[in-house]
Formats: C-alpha cells, sequence, structure tokens
C-alpha cells in the first residue's frame, strides 16, 4: 500500500512515523519545507490532563504518554523534558500582590505574581516543536518514507470517482492507494478536492528570546497599560532560549504558507508586554520574530478520519492549540486506521462527517 501525506506539520509527519513503523510506502508532500508553519513556531508546551472532561481527554492522554516513549526511545533530541507550570499575574494598572501564593522565579518582575502551580513535572512537560516535527520526518525516512517538495494541487480519483488514485504535485500525477490531507489550516484548500468540512486559520505572534531562565512554563493573565487583558505563555526551552507568544492576529490566511509575516507592530507590543513579566527576558536579543497560524474547525475539535463516501481519502487536522500534544497520538491513531481499518482509540468525536461539507 502506497500513502500520499500532504503537509509537513506536527500530524502529517506523526502519520508518517507510525506509518513508516507498519512498513507501509508513505510519501509526504511538503510545499514550503519540514515545520515551516505552526508546527515550527509554537509554543511546544504539553499537559497530560489539561484536557480531561472534553471529548480530546483520551487523545491527549494517550499522546501525552507517546511523547514521553518517543523522547525514550529515539536517539533523535527535541529538547524534551518535564516541567512544573506556573500561573502568573501582571498588571500595569494594579498592584497584584494580593495575588501572590507562591515565590517567585528570580527572572520575574516584582510586580508580577506567582497565582499558583498548575501542573507539575508528573503532568506538564515541553518539546522544541520544530526539532520534534523534523525527527518523526526523519526517523519516517529512515524507515522509507519519501519527502517530496511540492504543492498539492488535487487529488485523483478512479473512474467511478468513488476512491482515491493520487495526488496532483506541482501538475505531475503520484499514483497512491490512500491519501491523508493533514495540511492544517490550508486543508480547506482540499474542500475543492474532497467532500471535507471547512478549517479556519487563528494567527497568533511570537518571539524566541536568547536567554535562559529557570525552567518553568509561565501561563500569565496580564493587564496592560491600556486596560487590555491578555494570556502570554512563556516557555524558556534547555536550548538557552526562551519562546513568548500570547499576541493574536488579524490577518486573513494567505494561500500560500511562505507569505505568513507578523503584523505591523505586533512583536513590538508582545516585547512590551513581555517586558512587564520580566524586564531581564524582554531585553535579551531576540532570535525569531515570527508568526503562525493555528488550525481550526468549526466545533473546536479536530477532524480525525476517513473522508465520507471516498474510499482511500482521510483528514487529520483542526487540532487548535494542542496539534504539538496530540500529534503522536494522531499519528498513531490514523496509522492503525488506515493499515487495520480500526484504531485503539474511539475516533467517533473527531469523525469528519459529524459536519457539513464546505462548499
Ligand atoms: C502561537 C501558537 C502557539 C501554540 N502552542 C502550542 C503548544 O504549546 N502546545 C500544543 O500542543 N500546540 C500548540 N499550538 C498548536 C499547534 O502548533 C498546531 O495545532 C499544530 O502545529 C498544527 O499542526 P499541523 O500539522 O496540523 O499544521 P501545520 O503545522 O500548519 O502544517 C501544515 C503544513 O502543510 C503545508 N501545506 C499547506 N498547503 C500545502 C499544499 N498545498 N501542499 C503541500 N503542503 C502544504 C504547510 O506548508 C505546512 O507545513 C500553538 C499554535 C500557535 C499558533
Amino acid at each position: 500500500m502506497k500513502v500520499a501525506i500532504c503537509g509537513g506539520g506536527v500530524i502529517g509527519t506523526s502519520i508518517a512515523y507510525y506509518l513508516s513503523q507498519r512498513a507501509i510506502q508513505v510519501v509526504v508532500i511538503e510545499r514550503t519545507g519540514i515545520a515551516n508553519a505552526a508546527s515550527g513556531k509554537s509554543g511546544g508546551f504539553l499537559a497530560h490532563d489539561w484536557c480531561d472532561g472534553s471529548p480530546l481527554e483520551p487523545l491527549a492522554r494517550r499522546s501525552f504518554a507517546l511523547h514521553g516513549s518517543l523522547a525514550a526511545s529515539l536517539d533523535q533530541d527535541w529538547g524534551y523534558r518535564r516541567v512544573d507550570t506556573l500561573s502568573v499575574v501582571a498588571s500595569a494598572r494594579q498592584d497584584v500582590s494580593r495575588y501572590r501564593k507562591m515565590a517567585s522565579p528570580r527572572w520575574l518582575a516584582d510586580e508580577a505574581a506567582v497565582h499558583g502551580q498548575i501542573g507539575t513535572a508528573a503532568t506538564t512537560a515541553q518539546i522544541n516543536p520544530a526539532a520534534f516535527t523534523n525527527a518523526m520526518m526523519a526517523v519516517a525516512i529512515e524507515n522509507g518514507a519519501e519527502l517530496v517538495s511540492g504543492c498539492v494541487e488535487g487529488i485523483m480519483r478512479s473512474t467511478a470517482g468513488d476512491s482515491v488514485a493520487g495526488v496532483v504535485v506541482d501538475s505531475t500525477e503520484i499514483t497512491v492507494d490512500a491519501v491523508v490531507i493533514a495540511m492544517g489550516p490550508w486543508s480547506v484548500l482540499a474542500c475543492d478536492w474532497l467532500p471535507l468540512p471547512a478549517t479556519h486559520g487563528l494567527k497568533g505572534h511570537s518571539i524566541v528570546f536568547d536567554y535562559a531562565p529557570s525552567p518553568e512554563s509561565l501561563f500569565v493573565e496580564l493587564e496592560t497599560e491600556d486596560g487590555q487583558r491578555t494570556s502570554p505563555e512563556i516557555n524558556p526551552r534547555p536550548d538557552g532560549t526562551t519562546y513568548v507568544c500570547g499576541l493574536p492576529g488579524e490577518d486573513a490566511l494567505p494561500v500560500d504558507p511562505a507569505h505568513v509575516i507578523p503584523e505591523p507592530g505586533a512583536i513590538e507590543t508582545l516585547r512590551q508586554m513581555t517586558a512587564q513579566v520580566s524586564p531581564e527576558l524582554a531585553s535579551a536579543n531576540i532570535l525569531a520574530e515570527q508568526s503562525c497560524y493555528r488550525p481550526v474547525t468549526q466545533d473546536g475539535l479536530p477532524l480525525i478520519g476517513r473522508v465520507p463516501g471516498i474510499a482511500g481519502a482521510y483528514v487529520a487536522t483542526g487540532h487548535s492549540v494542542w496539534g504539538m500534544l496530540n500529534g503522536p497520538a494522531t499519528g498513531e491513531a490514523m496509522a492503525e486506521l488506515i493499515v487495520d481499518g480500526t484504531a485503539r482509540l474511539d475516533l467517533s468525536p473527531f469523525n469528519p462527517a459529524r459536519l457539513p461539507a464546505y462548499s
């Protein structure tokens, strides 16, 4: 069996990894470069139980465990580590000391109060998202997968039209038995090719600082001078850098992922927000100023499963804020679905048929 995976983000490469473990012939088709979109520019924060009580619970718990076993078993380093996670309150307008419940890490501003510990090394972890996504692809290639650089432009169908026959990449046809749409927010382009629900992109900005503080991940509630409330996230990484995100963007998703750029003034605003929490961090050298789009669906849950009515067509996208966490379990489940016809996890909450096809 030959399977084409459209998109080289964390979802596409995780599927490639698990399919390659099953000796399936895999080709990943990526337009701009592995991990060039959200999967290389996200926080890489992982939580064992933060999806509990939602339909994501079994997927997230399984994936958190898989992240641990992948880090322990594969000979690649993507900065996986268990961390404590703190809730922090800061305001440019009022004294927040009444929220202080714990001592602050030394690198935080005196005005920033640690409100509580919301994760421990037993329940929260971090990865470098670009390194993880590239590692999944590298190991898949070691197992025989192929990476094709190109733009997927369409899906070929059988003469009867009820099954997949191949993909069109830069005007060239590649014959395959199955196709997985895993193009993140750009999966919406596949609605022209297959009966799929829409996926949207929600933009966020981020900065990577050349700064190595103590390792806690921080979830911050911040009130700015003009009274706006925002929620930046701060993830120090073991490579001596610190990632900060939290400023949404307004721009519509460009058709070409290479055209995703920060909006005017956004990076400076995010740096100023960072300075309210940690002047020391905000004054460090900036290594990357970036933006990306997380893929979201109409009901907020991912699409993971068969495309209704077209044999051999599958989709895995719409993972929103938890794509890095849920990549491995999505990859494992999709490989099981494609090879065995059924997955160990109940994928019914994510069945693409639950939502109307976009036209
Ligand atoms: C600011 C921010 C912070 C985040 N932090 C976290 C976090 O801490 N933890 C967490 O779990 N999740 C986090 N997320 C969410 C996570 O990053 C995403 O859910 C995840 O990266 C989505 O992966 P993907 O593979 O579906 O899509 P993407 O990473 O968008 O990959 C899709 C790929 O498809 C390619 N493509 C598009 N069109 C075509 C085409 N026509 N042909 C071929 N290839 C194509 C693109 O080039 C791209 O590489 C964050 C997201 C954002 C925006």
